[in-house]
C-alpha cells in the first residue's frame, strides 16, 4: 500500500548517499565539489550521478526538487531561485520564438508580468483569456500554440480550475498544460495526476513555509523538466544550498500546516459569511469538508471603513506574501493587482473593499474574533 501523504512527506523523500548518516540532511554549502583523477570527472559527464558545480546542481536543490515531485506524483522535478524562474523555465522548456501560449486571465500579477512582458520581448506570443469557457479557450488556440498555463486556484477570487476538462481539451490539440499550483499545495490537489505535463510552485509561499526563503519549484514529465533543468542552469536560475535546504525543511510540516490552516480558513469563511461588515466571502465551500486551501478573500460592505479596518486588525498583520505559519491580510487592488488595467481590475472584481486572508496556524477562535472585533471597530454610519 502507498504511504499516505503525512507519511511521504516525511519518508519518502529523496536522501543523498552519505558517508556520515546524520539525521538531519548536511546544508552543502559549496560551490563546486572534488574529484580524486581524471577518471571521475568523465564519470560525471558519462552521468554517473556525481556533483560538479553547484549552478548544475547541488544535493539539497536535488533534494527539494526530488521531494516535490514526489509528493505532486510526477516522476521528476527542479528547484530554481523563485517561484518565477521555475515558472520562466518551465514555460521556456514548451515553448520559443515563434511560438502561441494560452494563460488564463486572472493569473498571479508576477506571472502575467513575465509572460506578458519578457517573453512577448522573446517572441513568445500570449493570449490572456478566462478558462471558464472551454470553448471560447478551444477557439483560440492557433497553429503555433504549444501551451496552456493556468492556476489551479486562482489568487485572490479562488476560483478552482476544471484541470481534467482543460488536459483533456490539450490533449485533444496536442499542447502542454502547465499549472501553478502552489495556493492548493499537494496536500489538497495534485495537477500532474489530472493530465498537467508540469506543475510549478512558488514555494516561498506553502512549500517553505516560514516566510524565510524566496524559492520555486517545477515538477512533470520526465523530457520536459530536463529542458527546465538546463534553462535554470544555462540562465543562471539555480536556488542556493542553504535556501533549499531552508525549503526542504519547512516542507516536512506541509501536512500539519495546512490540515490546521485550512481547517481554519473554513471556520474563519463560515464565521464572516454571517456578518454583516462583509458583502461577500470567497472560498472554495464545495471542495472539502476539512476546508480547501487555506486562502480566504472577503468583499467588505459599505457598512466598513476598509482603512481602519486595515489598521484595527492588532497581531494580523499587513504583507504582500501569504502562505506563512502566521495569519496576515493583504489588499489586492493596492499590491499584487496594482498593475492590472483599471478595466481589467473592474472585471475581475478587484475592487479597495477587497481583502486577502492568508489564514495562519494560530487557534481559529482568535483568528475569527480578531476579524470580527476590526469590523467592529471600523463600523461607519
Ligand atoms: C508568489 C507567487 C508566484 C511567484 O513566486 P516567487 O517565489 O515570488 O517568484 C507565482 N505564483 C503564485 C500563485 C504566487 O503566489
Amino acid at each position: 500500500m502507498a504511504a499516505k501523504f503525512e507519511t511521504e512527506v516525511l519518508h519518502g523523500l529523496h536522501k543523498s548517499k552519505q558517508a556520515i548518516k546524520s539525521k538531519a540532511t548536511p546544508i552543502y554549502q559549496t560551490s563546486a565539489f572534488t574529484f580524486n583523477d581524471l577518471d571521475e570527472l568523465e564519470g560525471f559527464y558519462q552521468g554517473e550521478g556525481n556533483y560538479l558545480y553547484s549552478r548544475v546542481g547541488n544535493p539539497n536543490t536535488d533534494e527539494l526538487g526530488s521531494s516535490v515531485a514526489l509528493l505532486e506524483g510526477a516522476p521528476a522535478g527542479v528547484a530554481a531561485s523563485s517561484g518565477l524562474s521555475a515558472i520562466m523555465a518551465g514555460i521556456l522548456a514548451v515553448a520559443k520564438s515563434g511560438d502561441h501560449i494560452i494563460a488564463a486571465d486572472d493569473l498571479y500579477g508576477g506571472t502575467f508580468h513575465l509572460i506578458n512582458h519578457e517573453l512577448r520581448e522573446l517572441g513568445i506570443d500570449t493570449t490572456f483569456i478566462s478558462f471558464t469557457d472551454l470553448e471560447n479557450l478551444e477557439n483560440n488556440i492557433k497553429g503555433n500554440t504549444k501551451l496552456l498555463y493556468t492556476e489551479s486556484v486562482t489568487n485572490p477570487l479562488l476560483r478552482v480550475e476544471d484541470l481534467k476538462n482543460v488536459a483533456e481539451l490539450a490533449k485533444k490539440h496536442q499542447l502542454a498544460v502547465m499549472v501553478d499550483n502552489t495556493f492548493a499545495t499537494p496536500y489538497h490537489c495534485k495537477p500532474y495526476t489530472f493530465g498537467a505535463d508540469l506543475v510549478v510552485h512558488s514555494a516561498t509561499k506553502y512549500i517553505g513555509g516560514h516566510s524565510d526563503v524566496t524559492a520555486g519549484v517545477l515538477v512533470g514529465r520526465e523530457d520536459l523538466i530536463e529542458k527546465a533543468r538546463a534553462k535554470v542552469v544555462n540562465l543562471g536560475a539555480n536556488l542556493s544550498p542553504f535556501e533549499a535546504w531552508l525549503t526542504s525543511r519547512g516542507l516536512k510540516t506541509l501536512a500539519l500546516r495546512m490540515k490546521t490552516q485550512s481547517g481554519n480558513a473554513r471556520k474563519l469563511a463560515d464565521a464572516l459569511s454571517s456578518n454583516d461588515g462583509v458583502d461577500k466571502v470567497y472560498y472554495p465551500f464545495d471542495e472539502g469538508e476539512e476546508g480547501f486551501g487555506a486562502i480566504v478573500t472577503i468583499k467588505l460592505s459599505k457598512k466598513v471603513n476598509v482603512d481602519q479596518f486595515f489598521r484595527s486588525l492588532g497581531w494580523v498583520k499587513i504583507v504582500p506574501t501569504l502562505a506563512g505559519v502566521e495569519t496576515t491580510v493583504s489588499h489586492p487592488l493596492k499590491t499584487s493587482h496594482r498593475a492590472l488595467p483599471p478595466a481589467a481590475q473592474q472585471e475581475l472584481g478587484i475592487t479597495y473593499e477587497l481583502v486577502r486572508i492568508s489564514v495562519g496556524i494560530e487557534h481559529s477562535d482568535d483568528i475569527v474574533e480578531q476579524f470580527e472585533q476590526a469590523i467592529v471597530s471600523s463600523k461607519q454610519e
